[in-house]
């Protein structure tokens, strides 16, 4: 059928005629003159050859080969086009005709040919094809290489790729660029960088996608020292770059901790945007140079740029990261004036930021302001009431949110089962649980195991626990075990106890608070030996406990106070207040928990007087040193005592402030005698 159609069309005199011209002023094809071309002792039959071309052009592929078997000796270009046409149509069937028709024919195919050989053969899957060809040529160039190499690149495969790199003889830029983006691209950064020093070294001319390549790799490692090696490289050699070469490179000096360098760069950028701007801000809040981000923040809106909602969730991110409120509600006043879309990223993340710093009520009226809210404004809201003790509320929001259609994710998986530990609410959480895969089709991550067991073994039921533990898909993280290990410790059940421990031991063998929490376990229950046992442990292997350290920042200064600390200037002041403010206390009916060191044997239980604990002595300084009202931030870096957290929440009544406490486990925030964790951390 398709012959006699071909012969038709090849038997049309008009066509022939056409075609025949065509072939007549041939320059405009394919210029065979580039193509080795061994002299050949053929009778050229312009009018298939022809016929085969235009075919090809029309895609009409298929009959265009079927019409080959009636050429004995086709023309180079005739060769050329079908091998161009079955890679661009990923034809392998074809080609491999195509190709086994150049063999038999004799015909010793030039670079070009073969070169497209072997791209056909690489991009249709086919390596071992493409090899044979490549090994088959008696003479290859560059491009041969490079094709080969980039073949072998794009599947991933490295050692094969690096192999004909190696033994490549004369690599141009596009050689060193496909290698070393081949190994930036499979994560192989320590290769990319290894190969960019040999290039540097010998004589090649390097190219500008060379060096962003070599820029991403240093940027993803991140090393500063081969960062300033390029860098070097660049200044040395004159490179002209342009501004997105300079960019990447002050990103780069920005992900390995050299601001200042990233700083300098980003000066001498000429034409910058709001991208390059806001990228250098998130890399200022990200350093917590906060003063200095947001000087900059306002040298990019006097310059005349406008920040984006990028800009904006970026300056509100960090906000929330820090607890930061002031600077987030003066950066939504910001945006208010300038106007925002309140469908925008920016303001999911004055919900984030709201939720973060513990003010729950104005993280809702961000919501509300949403018209669209979508999972992840959801799950922020979701995350700011389990977060800070309205667990009830944050279910109830999870069920509108399941009513309004939207699809919860992961992170808002890992809100909902917090919110029903803080309430105790086991079967409620299980259900939760389980509707991830039944109901959602998402995959339970470790995370998610993680708060079940969580649940589970503040519930004391440590059968099931386990059951899930031994049942589950993954292997359990450090954060599982710790809380099992926490269970156990309310419930005292030493057996299981030692079975989180032991696997904690493995996981990171230098956590004191492991040891700590198992000695903690072993003398609830009497068993002194091996409390003796554990603390030979921790010696024997050098772990030690890190001291408890508190530290606030008052008027853009960073105070700083350890357990017992009486080294600071006005020590005397702090020890006046906390003489006074416990004597109030104890009237509205506070008691020194004095079995602290039973309870918390990992907190700075040797410092018996319980007032000088790191993070009491923060939050008195920082009263005495701020105006009524102010509220108070104090970070930790273990875990908050059973005492303290008693006594701030006293504090917060009597003083009538906020007093945020950030410890190494969550936020607390005290607020007229409670605090939002609930009693629960
Ligand atoms: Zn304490
Ligand atoms: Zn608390």
């Amino acid at each position: 059928m398709r012959h006699r159609r071909v012969d038709a069309l090849i038997k049309s005199p008009t066509i022939i005629l056409s075609l025949f011209r065509r072939t007549l002023s041939s320059s405009s094809y394919n210029s065979p003159s580039k193509i080795h071309q061994q002299p050949r002792i053929n009778n050229y039959n312009p009018s298939f050859d022809d016929t085969i071309l235009n075919l090809c052009h029309q895609n009409r592929l298929k009959e265009a080969v079927n019409l080959l078997d009636r050429v004995k000796h086709p023309s180079a270009t005739t060769y050329s086009t079908l091998v161009q046409s079955c890679l661009q149509h990923r034809a392998l069937e074809e080609g491999k005709r195509v190709h086994s028709h150049i063999k038999d024919s004799n015909f010793i195919p030039g670079f070009v040919i073969s070169n497209r050989l072997i791209n056909m053969y690489l991009k249709c899957g086919s390596l071992g094809d493409a090899q044979k060809v490549f090994d088959e040529m008696p003479e290859r160039d560059t491009c041969s290489w490079n094709t080969l190499i980039n073949g072998y690149a794009r599947v991933g495969k490295l050692e094969l790729a690096r192999k004909v790199f190696d033994e490549m003889p004369n690599r141009d830029g596009f050689s060193w660029t496909a290698i070393i983006s081949c190994y930036v691209k499979h994560g192989r950064s320590k290769e990319a960088l290894d190969l960019f020093r040999t290039m540097r070294s010998g004589v090649m001319q390097n190219n500008m996608f060379t060096l962003s390549s070599v820029v991403a790799a240093v940027a993803a490692i991140p090393s500063l020292l081969s960062g300033k090696e390029i860098h070097g490289h660049i200044v040395r050699m004159g490179l002209d770059v342009d501004s997105a070469f300079w960019t990447a490179l002050s990103d780069m000096y920005a992900k390995c901790g050299n601001l200042d360098e990233a700083r300098h760069i980003f000066d001498r950028i000429v034409d910058r945007d709001v991208v390059t701007w806001t990228a250098i801000v998130d890399r200022y809040f990200g350093d917590g140079r906060w003063n200095e981000g947001f000087v900059l923040l306002s040298e990019m809106v006097r310059s005349g740029i406008k920040p984006n909602e990028f800009t904006f969730a970026g300056v509100l991110n960090a906000c929330a990261h820090q607890t930061l409120e002031n600077v987030g509600k003066q950066t939504h006043g910001h945006m208010i004036r300038t106007g925002f879309n309140p469908d925008s990223y920016a303001a999911t993340a004055l919900v984030h930021m709201y939720s973060k710093c513990g003010n729950v009520r104005s993280a809702r009226k961000a919501f509300e302001a949403v018209s669209k809210p979508d999972v992840a404004t959801w799950t922020s809201l979701i995350a700011g009431c389990a977060q800070n003790g309205q667990a009830e509320e944050a279910l109830k929001l999870f069920e509108l949110m399941l009513q309004s259609g939207t699809q919860p994710d992961h992170v808002t998986f890992v809100s909902v089962l917090s919110a029903c530990t803080h309430t105790g609410l086991v079967e409620t959480g299980i259900k939760y649980f389980r509707s991830i895969k039944d109901v959602h089709g998402l995959t339970p991550t470790v995370e998610h195991y993680s708060c079940l067991i969580d649940l589970l073994s503040r519930a004391g039921r440590f059968t099931e626990a386990e059951d899930y533990i031994n049942k589950m898909p993954m292997k359990p993280d450090k954060f599982l075990w710790a809380s099992l290990l926490g269970g156990c410790r309310i419930h005292k059940n030493v057996e299981l106890a030692e079975r989180a421990a032991e696997a904690l031991f493995k996981i990171e063998p230098e956590n004191a608070a492991t040891y700590t929490t198992l000695a903690n376990i072993y003398a609830t229950t009497g068993r002194w030996v091996e409390v003796a046992k554990v603390r030979k442990m921790m010696d024997d292997r050098g772990v030690v406990k890190p001291p408890g350290m508190s530290w606030v920042e008052i008027k853009r200064r960073v105070h700083q106070f350890l357990v017992g600390d009486t080294s600071h200037p006005s020590y005397d002041q702090i020890h006046g207040f906390l003489k006074e403010v416990s004597k109030k206390m104890r009237e509205e009916g506070y008691i020194p928990d004095t079995n602290f060191v039973l309870h918390d044997v990992e907190e700075e239980q040797k410092e018996h007087d319980l007032s000088h604990h790191s993070e009491k002595l923060a939050v008195a300084f920082a009263i005495i040193s701020t105006p009524q009202g102010t509220p108070i931030k104090v970070y930790k870096n273990l875990r908050t005592c059973v005492d303290c957290h008693t006594a701030i929440k006293f504090i917060s009544r009597i003083t009538e402030r906020k007093i945020i406490v950030r410890d190494s486990n969550r936020f607390h925030c005290f607020e007229d005698g409670n605090c939002s964790c609930n009693d629960y951390w």
